[in-house]
């Protein structure tokens, strides 16, 4: 997937703020970021979107909860709270279609989630 921004970032060609990697994920901050932490945790395979994920994958979503709790702590996030997001196909608010998760927080965050 060559022309996917984030299989970039993942092959090195694209620069990141990595803050964790592992054989399977990578997470690194928002270009854009929408709060004082806001990272995103993504499979280093390409999976277009939650709704392509099939079952063999679907530990992965574990994996990237345990890796953003633990960004959560070391951002020291974790006690006053944060939000995880996975926006999923256009109607959902995805842009980027490669699988990701918002690790969002460092401040009061917007009541409404939409
Ligand atoms: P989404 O709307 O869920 O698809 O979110 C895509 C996110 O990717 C946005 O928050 C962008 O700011 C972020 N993004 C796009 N390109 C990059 C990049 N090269 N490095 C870091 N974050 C990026
Ligand atoms: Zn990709």
């Amino acid at each position: 997937m060559t022309d996917c921004v984030f299989c970039q970032i993942v092959a090195g060609k694209i620069p990141s703020e990595t803050r964790y990697q592992d054989e399977d994920v990578i997470a690194f901050r928002d270009i854009n970021p929408l709060a004082p932490t806001h990272i995103l945790i993504i499979p280093k395979k390409h999976i277009p979107s939650l709704t392509h994920l099939t079952d063999a994958e679907a530990s992965l979503i574990g994996h990237m909860v345990r890796v953003a709790n633990q960004l959560a702590k070391d951002e020291g996030i974790a006690e006053g709270g944060y939000r995880l997001v996975i926006n999923s196909g256009e109607q959902g608010g995805q842009i980027v279609p490669h699988l990701h998760m918002h690790l969002l927080g460092g401040r009061r965050l917007a009541d409404r989630l939409c």
